[in-house]
């Protein structure tokens, strides 16, 4: 495996290296997992996009078996299918979406983000992580100049977007199509995250999904036409 991020990410100064050694358990997990799987990624998945995109999705961090094996966020996983099948719907994506990096899809005027780079154990980043990551998320949003619309995709992207964004905590509760203005003239707009667990339970609908590309793409459109 490359160690370079297999993707080339809109903000490179953003990313941290492949060895990022800043959250112990993310650390460990990370080793175990370039034990039993060497020709996966295992690294911290670096952003993904276009560097003038003017809508940002923001995740919660890798799949086991999406980005984290491919080192492309939301590749490979249930959630991308989601995901890709609605940016291509919005004029998002360019190319057709095939689960791998080599698919040659392109983001348009959009990028991802993720709150947490490094896979957690049950998915489930604990609050320090969060918190030592939320500085190349940072970093990452203030190198998209041009992005107004931030997607939160759930309740930890949220805060941490809110975080980022210089948003008031008690100003903005997450819900889904839940929409904040964010200083700077910037608004984030809140999902559900696009998780099979989330559309198995009826959580999340590809229509309540699709809603919120086409809220935020109006927004966009308000805010500044291309
Ligand atoms: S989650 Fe972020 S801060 Fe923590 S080890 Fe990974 S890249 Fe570094």
């Amino acid at each position: 495996m490359s160690l370079t991020s297999p993707v080339v990410s809109p903000v490179p100064h953003a990313e941290p290296g492949r060895d990022c050694p800043l959250c112990p358990r993310l650390v460990a997990l990370r080793q175990v997992c370039r034990a039993e799987h060497p020709d996966w990624w295992n690294g911290p998945v670096s952003g993904y996009g276009d560097p003038a995109a003017r809508i940002v999705l923001i995740g919660l961090a890798p799949g086991m078996r999406g980005a984290n094996r491919t080192g492309r966020p939301f590749t490979g996983d249930y959630a991308g299918d989601l995901l890709f099948a609605t940016l291509d719907k919005f004029g998002l994506s360019r190319g057709q979406y095939a689960a791998r990096i080599d698919d040659g899809v392109e983001l348009v005027d959009c990028a991802i983000l993720t709150s947490v780079k490094c896979l957690p154990p049950q998915n489930k980043p604990i609050p320090d992580e969060i918190r030592t990551c939320r500085q190349f998320l940072q970093a990452g949003v203030e190198g998209l100049p041009r992005a107004r619309i931030f997607i939160a995709l759930g309740r930890i992207a949220h805060q941490s977007a809110l975080k980022v964004l210089g948003g008031r905590p008690g100003q903005a509760r997450f819900g889904h199509l839940a929409e904040h203005a964010m200083p700077g003239g910037r608004i984030l707009l809140d999902s559900y995250h696009c998780s099979r667990y989330n559309t198995n339970t009826g959580r999340l609908t590809t229509a309540m999904f699709e809603a919120v590309f086409a809220r935020a793409c109006t927004l966009r459109d308000e805010l500044e036409p291309a």
